[in-house]
């Protein structure tokens, strides 16, 4: 099979690899779509881990095609997506309840092979069942199920003003989450264009150039809002969250800041204006909130602005991630 192999170069390199072979607990899915992320890119230039030499690609879903000999919950046929963090279940975090900060955490197409090859070995206890059309919602489901930790995060209640920074794809995910949430206003800050008018397209109640609409974001400081979700990740965005939100409100840090790069906080307001401060990591327990999200229709990205391409030309596609083209990248397989 074709597989793409990060061996630790800054490329990808197209491979023939001999298919995985699956064990007892697993199926081996023939993979449909797998989506192009920021982690890939990081991973690629060498500012996250991973464990090359390795298939990347870890939002992905398939057609089940085998299945191991004591696999009973799924059958050849079955279309599933993949929750790729797979947690120890026996460290100290994991017993807590925490199994994002599992110290034993394996992920599917980080520390072993995923999604960007034509078929993967993955445990039944990583998939999730849903329908193949429209096969997009299939292949963001593990970015949803991250956002969807993110929202709860946030603590919104109904009738709460939001604020999200960043109207990319997981922005645009917030704003969907943040409806659902039942929020009554929902404020985007966006320096793309085209990227303020997805957000409006999506829900968004309002958006806000930061870079060129400084007198709006002064005025926006004073109307008390309740919940800001910081999914842009630079130091800029990150320091605004913080003036932005009310006294009493939250803020979600969910974008990635590169780990060294640092803001200057005034203790003192955050202590005076009573603030709570935190980040958001991967997607406990949120997964199959994504999958009744998805199968209930309640959120659906079919008319998303998404470029598709070919495992052959997934080059391209890093690039055309890294820059911004378009809402989400894929590499599907036809
Ligand atoms: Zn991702
Ligand atoms: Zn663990």
């Amino acid at each position: 099979m074709k597989a793409a192999l990060f061996d630790g170069s800054q490329k990808l390199k197209i491979i023939d690899k001999e298919k995985p072979a699956i064990d007892k607990g697993q199926v081996l899915l023939k993979v449909a779509a797998c989506g192009v992320c920021g982690t890939d890119i990081k991973i690629l230039d060498g500012q996250s881990h991973s464990n090359p030499p390795v298939v990347l690609g870890h939002e992905f879903c398939g057609e089940v095609v085998e299945t191991g000999a004591e696999v009973a919950e799924l059958a050849k046929g079955d279309f599933v997506s993949v929750d790729p963090n797979i947690y120890c279940g026996k460290c100290r975090f994991c017993r807590k309840g925490q199994i994002n900060l599992c110290e034993n955490l394996t992920a599917i197409g980080v520390d072993i092979d995923g999604g960007f090859a034509e078929c993967c070995a993955v445990p039944t206890g990583q998939c999730y069942t849903l329908s193949k059309k429209p096969i997009i919602n299939a292949a963001l489901m593990e970015p949803l199920s991250c956002a969807i930790y993110g929202i709860q995060k946030a603590d919104i209640e109904v009738g709460d003003r939001v604020v999200i920074i960043g109207a990319g794809m997981i922005g645009i995910m917030m704003i969907k989450l943040s409806q659902l949430a039942g929020a009554s206003q929902i404020n985007v800050l966006e320096i793309d264009e085209k990227r303020r008018q997805y957000a409006l397209d999506n829900g968004a109640d309002r958006a806000f150039d930061p870079a060129a609409e400084i007198h709006k974001i002064q005025k926006l400081k004073q109307e008390d809002c309740d919940a800001v979700i910081e999914c842009a990740g630079n130091t800029t965005t990150a320091k605004l969250s913080i003036d932005l939100v009310r006294p009493g409100g939250t803020v979600v840090f969910f974008g990635v800041v590169p780990n060294n790069e640092v803001i200057n906080l005034r203790p003192y307001q955050i202590y005076k204006k009573d603030l709570t401060l935190r980040g958001s990591f991967l997607n406990p327990f949120t997964f199959s909130t994504a999958s009744d999200l998805i199968n209930s229709g309640k959120i659906d990205f079919s008319s998303i602005d998404i470029a598709r391409y070919s495992l052959e030309n997934i080059q391209a596609a890093i690039a055309n991630h890294k820059g911004k083209n378009n809402l989400k990248t894929m590499i599907e397989f036809i």
